[in-house]
């Protein structure tokens, strides 16, 4: 199984990372591509330029060999829809379970993404649970209908032999890190050290 974690990385920050590898080392992924959104739908204009993004995601997993940079979300024009994403790693890796990963506030915004039919036809969601954390409305029916139990060795194993459109809730660290209250200390000349990975910390100490 490969996983898929989406955002807008503005910056990546440790709460990425850990729920990245906690999911990873949950659901016994071989991959994760990170996959930096260029023109995020949902949102406005980043603070950081896609290229600076993409460097800084780069070099902070450049020493763990299950994380992949991915920035076709960059190379395709137009916004960056996670089912085009997707449809493109599922013509890529034809015999590979998706399993598309999220915190819990993205899953609960998840019946307003486009196409969100389409998302749950391609890939299995691994949600980034934390004490306190729920999933509510649309987001809460689906997880309640189509639930697998990390917990449960079968029903991990069952994720390989239904490849699509199971919901997974996984446990991860409270990390309570959003990449808006950083951009906060980039704004007020404050130190970002140990909350983000060393290169995103040189980038933001230079000059
Ligand atoms: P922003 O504050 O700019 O909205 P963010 O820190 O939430 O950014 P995104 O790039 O928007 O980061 O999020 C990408 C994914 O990472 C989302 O699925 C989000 O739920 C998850 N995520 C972000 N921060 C954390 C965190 N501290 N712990 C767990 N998951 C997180």
């Amino acid at each position: 199984m490969i996983g898929i974690f989406g955002g807008t990385f503005d910056p990546v920050h440790i709460g990425h990372l850990r729920l990245a590898t906690e999911v990873a080392e949950t659901l016994g992924l071989s991959q994760v591509h990170l996959v930096p959104a260029a023109i995020p739908p949902h949102r406005g204009e980043p603070l950081l330029d896609p290229a600076t993004r993409l460097d800084l995601v780069a070099r902070s997993i450049a020493d763990e060999p299950r994380f992949v940079l991915d920035d076709r979300e960059h190379r395709r024009a137009g916004p960056s829809y996670t089912a085009d994403t997707l449809a493109e790693f599922a013509a890529e890796f034809p015999n590979e379970p998706l399993v598309l990963m999220m915190g819990m506030d993205a899953f609960n915004g998840l019946p307003d993404w486009h196409e969100v039919e389409r998302i749950l036809e391609l890939a299995h969601i691994a949600v980034a649970t934390r004490p306190g954390s729920q999933a509510e409305g649309r987001a809460g029916e689906w997880l309640a209908e189509r639930r697998a139990d990390p917990a449960d060795p079968a029903a991990l194993a069952a994720l390989a032999d239904a490849p699509v459109g199971r919901i997974v809730p996984v446990a991860i660290t409270r990390l309570d890190i959003s990449a808006t209250t950083l951009r906060g200390f980039i704004d007020q000349g404050r130190s970002l050290r140990y909350l983000v990975p060393d290169p995103v910390v040189r980038h933001f100490s230079r000059g």
